[in-house]
This record gives structure tokens, sequence and C-alpha cells, in this order.
């Protein structure tokens, strides 16, 4: 019980072997899921989910920085580490050392790998259009060129589609263009004899609505984890995914706040009536946003709990008049169900006025992550 003393998350592993394989069952049977693990997997964990996710048969994972991969490579990943971001000069040794394979952040980039030399494996990252990484689509004749580039050894390319997560008929026309960009650029490397590379444009929206792709790789986060980004949000692909995580802490202390006191930072809080009030034992340094206060609730003995007042660093303040025989050292909890109640991700991140990604990655580290 160590592990689930002052705030902490329960990690449902058979919940995440559903959501691979929904996921797998999605996509063509010869494209490989290559997840993204990145900010410690999206607040998960990054050791205890690539321990099931190997377990599970996979093998490659995409990371934000060369840091993150270290840790994998040192955590026993054998397969293909992807750093999706850049990586400064400084640490170009390390890609070379833990067998990183890093994106082509743009043209420019190729020259500084190559002057260090030493056979950096890279994936090119095409821009198709979403102007954030990556080296243009009109420039195919230059990503022919970093093929042939001496100390640069390119086994993919890959883009990122920004709009897939959007139903209307706009933004699916954006995609389809930036799915034709990227098959332009294919056909021109297939022309120039170049091939034998591996290519990958899917995340999890770009898994959920557009799941015929024929890629190699698909590079789902979020619906990993069980999640949409945001509730209500387009998924048109039918298959079911269950949440990973439980956000969980514990009542402190509990009180009385007689009619017209006030309680918290700034007495924001003001007791309409006599009130009974929790404080828990979980704050923003943890992850929850300040936002949520006024807004959301959390479940004690499967009862809603107002979250009150501001938010503090480690603790936060609860409205638990409804809540019966509540007593110090109960469990609230903040994301997952009690009793016949439950609070969705999705929720919380509403609340937080933000989507799940961000609240997720956002968790803190002195969170403990139990497998439960
Ligand atoms: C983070 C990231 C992903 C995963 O995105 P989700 O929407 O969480 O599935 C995929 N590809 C790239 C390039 C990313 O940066």
């Amino acid at each position: 019980m160590s592990g689930k003393s002052r705030a902490w998350v329960e990690l449902n592993m058979d919940h995440l072997q559903h959501n691979v394989e929904q996921l797998r069952s999605l996509v063509p049977e010869t494209c490989r899921l290559m997840p993204a693990v990145k900010a410690d997997a999206y607040g998960h964990g990054m050791l205890p989910m690539v321990e099931k996710l190997t377990e599970l048969g996979i093998e490659d994972y995409c990371v934000a920085c060369a840091e993150e991969g270290v840790r994998l490579r040192k955590a026993g990943v054998k397969g293909l580490i992807l750093v999706l971001g850049y990586t400064y000069p400084a640490r170009f040794q390390d890609l070379l050392d833990y067998d990183l394979t890093q994106t082509l952040v743009d043209r420019e980039y190729a020259n500084e790998l190559q002057r260090v030399g030493g056979g950096f494996k890279v994936h090119v990252g095409i821009d198709t259009g979403m102007h954030r990484l990556g080296v243009s689509y009109e420039e195919a004749e230059r990503i022919a060129e970093i093929f042939q580039t001496p100390g640069i050894r390119v086994g993919g390319i890959f883009s990122q589609l920004c709009v897939s997560d959007s139903c209307k008929e706009k933004d699916r026309a954006f995609t389809l263009e930036q799915i034709g960009r990227f098959e332009q650029v294919t056909a021109w490397l297939h022309r120039q004899g170049i091939k034998g590379f591996s290519r990958h444009l899917q995340g999890s929206y770009g898994m959920l609505n557009y799941p015929w792709l024929q890629y190699d790789y698909c590079r789902p986060g979020i619906a990993l984890y069980g999640l949409l980004s945001q509730e209500g949000d387009w998924n048109s692909s039918g298959i079911s995914l269950l949440p990973v995580l439980e956000l969980k802490t514990r009542v402190q202390s509990v009180r009385k706040v007689n009619k017209g006191e006030g309680a918290g930072y700034g007495l924001v809080f003001r007791a309409g009536e006599d009130t009974r009030i929790a404080a828990l034992s979980i704050g923003y340094a943890d992850g929850v946003f300040r936002e949520i206060a006024g807004r959301g609730y959390v479940l004690i003995r499967g009862k809603r709990a107002p979250i009150i007042g501001r938010v503090c660093m480690d603790q936060m303040l609860v409205d638990v008049t409804e809540v019966s025989d509540i007593s110090q050292g109960d469990e609230a909890v903040l994301i997952g169900k009690s009793g016949q109640e439950s609070i969705s991700g999705e929720q919380f991140a509403g609340w937080c006025g933000t989507i799940t990604n961000e609240v997720f990655s956002r968790l803190g580290g002195r969170l403990e992550r139990v497998v439960v």
C-alpha cells in the first residue's frame, strides 16, 4: 500500500492491452504500432507502460527528445527509437551511442549531421502542410539528395496530419491533400530508384479516421491510453477504447465551515450555509489545473464532492457536505470510478479548460505510478 499514500495514478494494463488490440485491428496487418511514449507516456509513466507494450509485442517507439530515447534504451528497448524533435549538436553522441533514430527536422539539419558524420540513423520529416518540422514536400529533389548524403542513413520518411481530428469538410479535404503530398514525395523517390525506406503518417486521429492508409507504422499516443483529446471528438472508427489511468488522492482532514465563513487562499469560497469541507493531498504541482476549481468535482465513497476555493500547490479543498461517513485517509478519485459514479479523463480535461493530452502529460513526477 506504500504506493497509495498521498496521491497516485493507477494503471490498468488490461485496458492498455485492449486498446492495443483494438488499434491493431483497425489498420492493415502490415502496419506496425510505434507508440508515442513521450512526456513520460503522457504522464502514465514511461517505463511501466513500455514494459507492458513490449510484452504485447511492440518493439518500436516514438519519443520527443534524445534524453527520453536514452532512458528507453537503458530500460532494454531493442527496436527502433525515433526522436520526433530537434536534438542539439552537443547531444549528437547520444544518438550514436544509444542507436537512436533522429528526425531530420529540416534541410539544414542534414548538413549539421553530415558535418559530424558517423552514420546517424534518421527518418526524414516531410512538411505536408502543418509547417512545424520537416522538409517541404515541394523539395522532392532535396529529399532525394538527403538519401545520398554521406554520414546519414535514411531509414524512413514521415509526416504529421494536423486536422485529422476534425470531420469538417474542409479539414477532411486538407487531410487528403496532406496524404496526396506525402504520396507524391514517395512516388518521386521511387522514380529516382530510391526504395526500401519505411513510411508513416498517422497518430491517433489518423488511425481512427483514416485507418485504410497503408503505411509501415502508425504512431498512436492518446488513443493508446484509451482517451480522445476532447469529449465528442470525431472518431469514425467504431472501436472501443478503455482508459488506462485513474488519478487518486486521500482526504487529509475534514472540518466544518459555518455559514458566511470563507475557506482557502483569497477566501474565494464563501459558505452559503453550514458546510463540511475536506482538504485533499493533491494540488497543481501534481497536475491539477487551478482552472478546475468551481467547475469540477471529485468522488469520495461514490459521492460527488465539488471542488471549491483555490487549488493550492500540494492540496485542494472539496465540499463534502453530501458525503456521509467520510473519514481522514479516505480515497478521493479525480479521474476514474467510485461506486456507481465515474469521471472520465475527457471530462476532467474539459473542467481544466484544455485537452486530455495536456492534462495527462502534466501529471507530476511526485505522483506514484501503481500498476493494478
Ligand atoms: C505526439 C505525436 C504523435 C502522437 O499523437 P497522438 O495524437 O497523441 O496520437 C504522433 N506523431 C507525432 C509526430 C507526434 O509528435
